[in-house]
């Protein structure tokens, strides 16, 4: 039995963008590889119709995970339900909650774990990935001969093909994270916010343009006004003008939204290496020589203070 693996991530039970080509990716693989069955697994409740859009999944698995503020968490049940189900290759999105459990599960079952992979592809009896490198500058090409593994998919892997989707029935069920007497948790940082900065469409980031952390009102307002999640440069997060987990770049968190618009920020190579998988950048700078606005697809030389009102305004209106 060869069995695979996906996990997925979304908020209110909708799938997210990156989550659905993994399950198009997967489903793919798995045919033309002749696996036998795809199990999904998710930290949320799925629709099994929705599910059954992206791909042919015998059986949704919800982790519940406990509350964090009061235990923390062991993933033996999850081991336990992997192991019982015969999966031997596992598909996910990066994040920081799948990169602990994958690695948990890498070194519990002494599989090679392959990150930032673009595409994968079967090379005979061995498997071929296609890696991004050098935070997004390049691309290798590794093979491995095993035809168990982990594959940690980079947010901006794309796929050539449609969905191959079946009209079988998606069981649910539910497993529910341990919790261990052996750990004890220290500290519980909540994220701040109400879009989660890796998985946002679009992204509004501030840089050190902003002057002094009381100007971040209007950057939290575009943010609103759109539906988008704030990110910062680093110097912002080192100087404690906003929290660390939102900022970006080599160093930060990377990101790959449809539109990120980069206010106040110059462009330095260590923030573009962690947002150039974004999809359309606009910057906004008051330096016409600014580096950031040779990779943007629109720019606005004018100050941040002038132009964001008045963006503002204009959305508000429309
Ligand atoms: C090893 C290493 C790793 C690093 N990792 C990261 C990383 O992960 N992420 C990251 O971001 N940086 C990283 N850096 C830092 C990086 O090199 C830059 O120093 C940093 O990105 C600059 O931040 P900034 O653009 O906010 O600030 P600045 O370089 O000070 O630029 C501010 C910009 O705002 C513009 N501006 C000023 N006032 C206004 C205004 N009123 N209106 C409009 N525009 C205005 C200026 O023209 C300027 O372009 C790293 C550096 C090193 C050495």
């Amino acid at each position: 039995m060869k069995n695979i693996a996906v996990f997925i991530d979304g908020k209110s039970g909708q799938i997210s963008e990156s989550s659905q080509r993994l399950l198009v990716l997967a489903s793919n693989w798995l045919s033309k590889n002749n696996l036998d069955n795809m199990y999904v697994f998710g930290f949320e409740p799925v629709n099994s119709e929705q599910l059954k859009e992206y791909a042919s999944v015998v059986q949704y698995t919800h982790i519940k995970i406990p509350d964090l503020a009061n235990h923390s968490q062991v993933f033996g049940p999850l081991l336990a339900d992997i192991q019982q189900k015969e999966i031997s290759q596992f598909f996910y999105v990066k994040s920081l909650l799948m990169d602990t459990i994958a690695s948990f599960i890498a070194n519990k079952l002494s599989l090679p774990l392959i990150a930032n992979v673009l595409k994968i592809e079967s090379a005979g009896s061995a498997v071929q990935f296609t890696k991004s490198i050098f935070s997004g500058k390049a691309t290798l090409t590794t093979e491995i001969k095993e035809d168990a593994f982990i594959g940690a998919f980079s947010k901006s892997f794309a796929i050539d093909f449609t969905n191959n989707t079946s009209n079988s029935s998606v069981s649910q069920s539910e497993i529910t994270l341990g919790i261990d007497s052996q750990n004890k948790l220290i500290e519980n940082h909540p994220l701040t916010g109400s879009i989660p900065l890796p998985d946002a469409a679009i992204v509004v980031g501030a840089g050190r343009g902003f002057k002094d952390p009381s100007n971040w009102g209007i950057v939290e307002d575009l943010a609103k006004e759109i539906g988008a999640a704030t990110a910062c440069s680093k110097p912002v997060s080192d100087l404690n003008w906003r929290p660390h987990h939102e900022h970006v770049g080599q160093t930060g968190v990377k990101i790959a939204p449809k539109l990120y618009i980069a206010c106040g920020i110059s462009g330095a190579i260590q923030h573009l290496a962690g947002v150039n998988g974004s999809r359309k950048i606009v910057v906004i700078n008051n330096d016409p020589e600014a580096p950031f606005f040779k990779h943007a697809d629109y720019g606005i030389v004018g100050d941040v203070f002038d132009v964001l009102p008045r963006l503002l305004n204009k959305l508000k209106s429309h």
